[in-house]
């Protein structure tokens, strides 16, 4: 199969679909893959690393899109690149279609089949390629949060490790998930007091089995979230309901409970955000002040790091992408459930229910 990957042309997008890694296992496995000029060079894989995992490079998107038969990407299709899909190409990236009718409808038009990285899922219920990226973010959330609480950044002047003789600053995060536990394992790592909070007993247990007492579990209530607040140095919001918008677990009110300087990561921004005060920034502008509290609510957070975030991604999206390679659209689905849930528009008609349902698309 001859496989397509266009540069990424979001603004300030520097992530791409395949890395020559990637590149270089497709080629072992019998197909040629066309990469556009530049597409990694924003984050260290310049078109000679491409050309010397086996790849052809392009000129431009449009020969990329013309040629392939399969196209990988990272963002959802822009209204350019939908008009140059094809009926029966592969389209495999993150789509997000839901609150997107008018990709939604290029993309009907478009005839290709389209399969979203975010709706792939495993045989524990989980998304595993959404997973990478709520890693990233989690991980990013305490590196955030420490640079705010520097005095320079409006900060209250507190390291989270401390040093000997002073106590450590204390972080608090609100869901246990996947950003939870990152978050959580990354402010223990620079020496931080942590507290995890969260609905799910189940998942409480398992997080005191793998931390112990370096960590403290809550179950998440309103008194709880208040006395954090009190104590914390930095508030890390976490959690997801899903198919909802993130539930507001922090009230303007409850900001006065928090020390002067402290700081809100508010990660689930993009699920709507989980405190009132929350209202989603950039990586150009990333924070903000209300009453005294440092916000950062940067909506892209795996975009900021997007050497990582890219080899996060195209580790758990190649197996898949070989899949489709080797044995075709229509026998790679039907040997695999957990992709088939991947699959949003197949040649003109909306295949994901949820999307079909918001969207008012037949299903
Ligand atoms: P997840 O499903 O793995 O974890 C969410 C956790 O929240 C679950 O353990 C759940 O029990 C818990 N929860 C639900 N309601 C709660 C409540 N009231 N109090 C405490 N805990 C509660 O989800 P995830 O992958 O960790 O993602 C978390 C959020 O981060 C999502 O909104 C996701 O979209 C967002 N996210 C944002 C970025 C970004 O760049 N801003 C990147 C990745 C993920």
């Amino acid at each position: 199969m001859l496989i397509g990957v266009p540069k990424e042309i979001k603004n300030h997008e520097y992530r791409v679909g395949l890395t020559p890694a990637g590149v270089k296992e497709l080629i072992r496995n019998g197909h040629k893959v066309l990469v556009q000029t530049l597409a990694g060079g924003g984050i260290g894989f310049p078109d000679d690393q491409y050309r010397a995992a086996g790849a052809e490079i392009a000129s431009d998107a449009a020969s990329v899109f013309a040629k392939a038969e399969m196209i990988i990407k990272v963002k959802e299709p822009q209204p350019e690149e939908c008009k140059m899909l094809r009926p029966g190409q592969i389209l495999f990236t993150y789509l997000h279609l839901a609150p997107d009718p008018e990709q939604t409808r290029g993309l009907i038009d478009s005839g290709a089949i389209a399969i979203a990285y975010e709706t792939v899922t495993d045989a524990r219920g989980g998304l595993p390629l959404l997973a990478p990226m709520s890693e990233v973010a989690g991980r990013m959330a305490i590196q955030a949060a420490a640079h705010c609480l520097e005095k320079a950044q409006g900060g209250s002047g507190v390291l989270l490790g401390g040093v000997p003789g002073v106590a450590p600053g204390k972080v608090s995060v609100i869901g246990g998930g996947v950003v939870g536990i990152n978050a959580a394992r990354m402010a223990m790592g620079l020496g931080a007091e942590v507290s995890i909070l969260d609905r799910s007993l189940p998942r409480l247990k398992e997080l005191d089995m793998i931390f112990g007492g370096r960590l403290k579990t809550l179950y998440s209530t309103e008194d709880a979230i208040e006395n954090e607040l009190a104590g914390a140095d930095a508030v890390i919001g976490a959690v997801l309901v899903p198919g909802a918008a993130a539930p507001k677990l922090v009230r303007r009110e409850q900001l006065k409970l928090m020390k002067p300087g402290s700081v809100l990561v508010d990660v689930a921004i993009d699920q709507g955000g989980c405190f009132e005060t929350s209202r989603a920034t950039t990586h150009q502008n990333p924070t903000y002040g209300v009453d005294g509290i440092t916000h950062y609510c940067v909506a892209n957070m795996p975009g900021g790091v997007a050497r990582t975030s890219t080899l996060a991604l195209t580790n758990a999206t190649l197996p898949f992408a070989l899949a489709l390679a080797n044995r075709g659209w229509k026998q790679a689905l039907l040997d695999d459930v957990h992709l088939r849930n991947g699959l949003n528009i197949c040649r003109g008609n909306v295949t994901y229910e949820a999307v079909a349902h918001d969207l008012g698309y037949d299903y």
